[in-house]
């Protein structure tokens, strides 16, 4: 592993670039500019190409290999994506510039805003927030400023069901109000008595995941979101899992307040350590005038312009949100079309259902909602009947010796050894036929050979890593010393 640091392979005086001789009288670098416990490193421009490709084919992404991560929607990246956002007329402007010579980069966001409330079915669409979980935040104030101007100031609970992602619970708290978590009923929807028991004049509103990370739609969600409107609050829909529903529900229809999008998850952009995020708001008309400024409108004379909104929360993030991320997610909707994006979520339902019925059937790893059709993920658990020393993190290690990145584990947290699946709509049948082999065998060494997964990964570049001493001793960075 020596090689993994550049600093290693610098030889004094070796260079990978041959300067024509200096015209101007030299000036050293200023002292307090240099640290001198790190050097610049000496390299050849082979030595750096090699040690960068090399540290390359030590990742993992989704361009080398399946990544079921449940909730986190790892689908392809279709490359046409990359060539739109590289368009010269796109990279090669600036956010401060007069409007008048960025129409067609306004045109391009003012018409997402359009094209994202249409999926939605809402009215009016902010595409600043640079993440789902900032869009929560951006709709949680968003949500108590409109009981403002209802002069509900008072209120200050949002409700948030025990089987959302951590991120609701933290993004409500940092805008100052309080949580107040609903159980789940035993078929994974919101439990209606316990709903109506928190339902008072102190709720802002209800913060619910349709489908849930159960990966199962809440067939209650009309009547919840009627309850939640009935007793003065708005209900904030978590739009992380929008790749199941697309072009059959509109969050909007089913009483739907506000949402965000994650363009990184259902609209194809790079995620993760690929790329950064994005995730735009929508909400319905009575929420406008509280979106962050500005959004993109059209003058009657057909010019696209800033706009303020009347009570605007403000503004969330500099300039016009995560552009490159917003032009990669347009060419994905208009690659699709409306008919295409409905086949997507068709054909991501139809995978996981794939994938459930076949691991149902096998009987090595239970299901616990595997009565009901899962929606584009499922959650199984790490349970293997005759391998009870083994726990779900034994089974998420193996598998990346089989050369898959593991699902998401321990989440949902209401259920234990939780491996939650999503196969997306991009994998084909061998590969999901691949994945259920690999559990399958993972499931015969559990019982035969426990101590395989115990130790496992075995063929990854790093073996298993103690997770409590990472966390507690922390090495960041490396030093000469
Ligand atoms: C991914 C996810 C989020 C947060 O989105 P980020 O873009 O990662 O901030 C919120 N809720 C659910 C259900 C998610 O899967």
């Amino acid at each position: 592993m020596a090689d993994d640091f550049i600093y290693e392979l610098s030889s004094p005086g070796r260079v990978g670039v041959a300067l024509p001789d200096s015209d101007v009288p030299e000036t050293p670098i200023p002292a307090d500019t240099l640290r001198p416990e790190l050097p610049l490193p000496e390299l050849s421009e082979v030595d750096v190409v090699r040690h960068y490709v090399r540290l390359s084919t030590k990742n993992y992404g989704v361009d080398t290999g399946f990544y079921p991560l449940g909730s986190c929607t790892m689908k392809y990246n279709p490359k046409i994506n990359e060539q739109t956002a590289r368009l010269p007329g796109f990279t090669n402007i600036h956010p401060l510039q007069d409007p008048v010579t960025v129409q067609g980069a306004m045109q391009l966001l003012y018409e997402m805003q359009d094209m994202l409330a249409e999926i939605s079915g809402l009215d009016a669409v902010t595409l600043q927030p640079s993440a789902g979980a900032q869009g929560e935040f951006t709709g949680v104030l968003i949500m108590r400023k409109a009981q403002i101007a209802r002069g509900q100031g008072h209120r200050d609970k949002i409700l948030i069901p025990d089987s959302a992602h951590g991120t609701n619970p933290a993004s409500t708290a940092m805008s100052g109000l309080h949580v107040v978590e609903i159980a789940s009923d035993a078929d994974g929807n919101v439990d209606i008595e316990q709903l109506k028991a928190h339902l008072d004049d102190t709720v802002v509103g209800l913060m619910i995941t349709n489908p849930s990370t159960l990966g199962l739609f809440d067939q209650n969600i009309v009547e919840v979101c009627r309850l939640v409107h009935e007793a003065g609050g708005l209900v904030y829909g978590d739009g992380a899992n929008l790749n199941a529903i697309m072009g059959i529900v509109r969050p909007g229809d089913l009483g739907i307040d506000v949402m965000h999008f994650n363009l990184h998850k259902t609209f194809s952009t790079p995620h993760g350590g690929g790329g950064p995020g994005s995730g735009p708001v929508g909400v319905v008309a009575e929420l406008a005038p509280f979106l962050p400024a500005p959004v993109v409108g059209l003058s009657a004379e057909g010019e696209y312009e800033w706009v303020w909104p009347a009570q605007s929360i403000g503004r969330v993030r500099s300039f016009h949100g995560n552009f490159g991320v917003i032009v990669r997610a347009y060419t994905y909707i208009r690659m699709h079309g409306a008919v295409g994006l409905r086949r997507v979520s068709e054909d991501a339902v139809l995978n996981a259902n794939y994938m459930q019925a076949r691991l149902l059937e096998l009987g090595d790893y239970p299901v616990p909602h595997g009565d009901r059709y899962c929606m584009h993920e499922f959650v199984a658990q790490g349970k293997i009947a005759g391998a009870e020393g083994i726990h779900t993190l034994d089974i998420a290690k193996r598998l990346i010796d089989f050369d898959y990145h593991p699902p998401t584990i321990y989440f949902p947290l209401i259920v234990p050894e939780a491996l939650m699946i999503e196969p997306t709509e991009t994998e084909s049948k061998e590969t999901l036929d691949g994945f259920i082999a690999a559990l399958t065998q993972i499931a015969d060494e559990a019982r035969s050979d426990p101590e395989l997964l115990h130790t496992a990964p075995h063929h990854a570049p790093t073996r298993r890593l103690d997770e409590v001493r990472a966390a507690r001793q922390p090495i960041l960075a490396k030093t000469s010393a």
